[in-house]
């Protein structure tokens, strides 16, 4: 059984990207700049957004962070947005999602200019994604396939079964797997809170994508000998165990599956600090104007 080590890979890739910020300083080229806009203090999205801003110092890009009250009007978050999408310096916008109910958040995705939708959300990026055209993906999604690439994980004719369908992971991944790309190439089977006889299909998994957010949903009589797991999930439990009280747990019983499988993501460790990583990769691309 082989660890994919998503805090490896995801410095490595932060390694190469400063190496190549540092290069462009030199070369008197542009430096990435991520604006971030943020509604509210909930305390979940600001750890988020604190730690991609702190990922950009790291790797030597600029960062404007927007913080709006969370009783912000819909109309005003626009006028927010379409300044950074007038604004010739800024690359890469996010918003930080969820955001308050009386906000749309697909009238707010959309108005992010497909140009600098470094997140991959805006429609029209989907479509790219969808076609294999050249776009940003959706940064989850992304970082599974930078870890599947890395590890040189067999994708090729392979059934890959995804649980969940959201459309930040569960449905864009099932996309990218069945493209006509390395990795891809697979025979994808998408499930969801509706599936019926879920664990039959999963038992047939070469390759599984876990993200329905319910710990430790997957064990080891669900799954065949010899699959790749990639477990998205992330559930804060309370523990008296950690310094801070509380631990994370994945979707898959890692102890309960681990000797079945060739390859798994720990959690934490996997997944999760690939998402800022190719967020990072997105915006480099979006200054070398290499997508549009
Ligand atoms: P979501 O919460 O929006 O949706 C869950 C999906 O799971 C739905 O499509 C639902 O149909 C499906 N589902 C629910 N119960 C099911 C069941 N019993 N059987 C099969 N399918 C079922 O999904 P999300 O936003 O993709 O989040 C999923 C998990 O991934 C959460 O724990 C979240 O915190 C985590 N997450 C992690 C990262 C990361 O960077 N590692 C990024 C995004 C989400």
């Amino acid at each position: 059984m082989i660890i994919l080590d998503g805090k490896k890979i995801s410095n490595d890739i932060k390694y190469e990207i400063a190496i190549e910020v540092t290069q462009l300083k030199a070369s008197g080229g542009k430096i990435p700049h991520l604006a971030a806009i943020l509604v509210g203090t909930d305390g979940a999205s600001e750890t988020y957004v604190s730690a991609k801003v702190k990922a950009c110092e790291k790797v030597g890009f600029r960062s404007t962070l927007i913080r709006l009250k969370d009783n912000v009007s819909e109309q005003e978050l626009l006028k927010e947005i379409h300044k950074v999408n007038t604004t010739l310096d800024i690359d890469g916008l996010i918003v930080q999602l969820p955001l308050p109910n009386h906000i749309d958040e697909i009238k707010i995705t959309e108005a992010i200019l497909p140009s600098k939708d470094v997140d991959g959300f805006h429609p029209t990026n989907i479509g790219r994604m969808a076609l294999n055209l050249p776009t940003y993906l959706p940064a989850t999604p992304a970082g599974i396939l930078e870890l599947l690439k890395r590890y040189n994980v067999e994708t090729s004719g392979k059934h890959c079964v995804v649980i969940g369908r959201s459309h930040i992971v569960g449905s864009p991944m099932s996309i990218l797997m069945g493209r006509n790309n390395n990795p891809g190439n697979c025979t994808v089977t998408l499930t969801h809170s509706r599936t019926q006889n879920l664990r039959e299909i999963t038992k047939t998994a070469d390759i599984l994508i876990v993200a329905l957010g319910k710990a430790e949903f997957l064990t080891a009589d669900m799954v065949k000998q010899n699959v790749c797991i990639i477990d998205v999930g992330i559930t804060r439990i309370k523990s008296n165990k950690t310094k801070s009280g509380w631990k994370l747990l994945g979707d898959v019983a890692f102890d309960s599956v681990k000797d079945k499988c060739s390859f798994i993501t720990p959690v934490p460790g996997g997944v999760g600090p690939m998402t800022i990583a190719m967020l990072l990769k997105n915006t480099l691309k979006s200054a070398a104007q290499q997508v549009y």
